[in-house]
């Protein structure tokens, strides 16, 4: 194809969607004020609320099952937003949904099962809490993860006092620097744990909590929904919950037997505590690469009716409902959330 042709093919498209905006599906995770977020997970009550007050505004925020009702009957909306959660973090409950209701936007919480009413965080919160928060730890940190041993340094990272916490409580992982050896390890052994299966990260946590001489708690503000509060949340229909896996693995590097029992075991058990069937899913991290054709396969399977990746895109004619695209949103004020929600409706 030419250039002057692709470029006006480019421009028709921009136009068509400024005059008709495809709808869209926002990614969050966590609302919660955090100090220390190095995944960069929190949206802030505060933000948060200027966002449901722009979808309000300038959107139409729907719910995703009847986004993905449209999508069939070929009858997308304008404009039409569904905000989903993915996790399951406790915050989607206490601090989301009162802005939910607040402003009449219906949600999807898409929950870990197996993080349900547990005493353990996710394993990158676990690191967290190990590494940069201020503590005293051993200097040297030898770690065997499947038959490989790693060696760390942490020097004088080894002391990290309340000063240095609070000077670099807002590191984040996209930064290319560390500030800290501390900050070197906890993004080395994120990264390790990534792909291992539930019981391997849960080994490596283990150990380095003995190595560490402390012991695993559940923090308030880190902890997953209990049966209960999964009730809560679906309480007078504005939120739905939906299934995230047992464990939140990586499915591309699991058997496909291991995949379907996490694909199947969440809703089961969510189904159990809801008493009506669960037909929504996420895929775990969400990219292409962290899932494949067959584990699609398997969520369709399983009964589910959509499942929803994490790379961006509109919901448009074509859009395949069990690899939904999604716009991951960061701790935006107002002003830049705005901007961002106009500069996706114009892809
Ligand atoms: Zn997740």
């Amino acid at each position: 194809m030419s250039q002057g042709i692709a470029s006006l093919r480019q421009a028709v498209r921009r136009l068509r969607n400024r005059l008709r905006p495809a709808p869209l599906i926002l990614l969050y995770h966590r609302i919660a004020d955090l100090p220390s977020d190095p995944q960069l997970l929190s949206v802030t009550p505060e933000h948060f609320t200027k966002h449901l007050e722009i979808l309000r505004k300038i959107a139409r925020p729907m719910e995703l099952r009847e986004m993905v009702r449209a999508l069939q009957e070929n009858n997308l909306p304008r404009r039409a937003v569904a905000v989903t959660f993915d996790d399951g973090y406790a915050d989607n409950l206490h601090n989301a949904k009162p802005l939910l209701e607040r402003f009449d936007v219906p949600a999807t919480v898409y929950v870990s099962s197996g993080f349900v009413g547990a005493s353990r965080e996710f394993f990158p919160d676990e690191l967290e809490r190990l590494f940069l928060q201020p503590s005293t730890l051993p200097q040297k940190l030898c770690l065997t993860i499947k038959g490989n041993t790693h060696q760390w340094d942490l020097g004088e990272g080894a002391h990290y006092s309340a000063d240095a916490y609070r000077r670099n409580c807002g590191w984040h992982v996209l930064k290319t620097e560390n500030p800290t050896p501390r900050h070197k390890v906890y993004r080395s052994l994120c990264d390790l744990l990534y792909t291992l299966p539930e019981c391997d990260q849960q080994t490596a946590i283990d150990t380095l909590m003995v190595w560490a001489g402390t012991e695993s708690v559940c923090r308030p503000t880190h902890r997953v929904v209990t049966p209960d509060e999964i009730c809560h949340l679906t309480k007078d229909g504005l939120v739905e919950v939906g299934s995230h896996t047992v464990t939140h693995p990586v499915l591309s590097a699991l058997p496909v037997a291991a995949q379907r029992d996490e694909i199947q075991r969440s809703k089961v058990y969510l189904e159990g505590i809801l008493g009506h069937p669960v037909t929504s899913f996420a895929f775990p991290y969400g990219t292409r690469s962290d899932y494949t054709a067959e584990t699609v396969d398997i969520v369709r399977e399983a009964g589910y009716q959509n499942a929803c990746s994490n790379f961006e895109g509109l919901v448009q004619q074509g859009t395949d409902p069990w690899q939904l695209p999604r716009f991951l949103v960061r701790n935006w004020d107002g002003e830049e959330f705005g901007r961002y929600l106009m500069k996706w409706h114009d892809v």
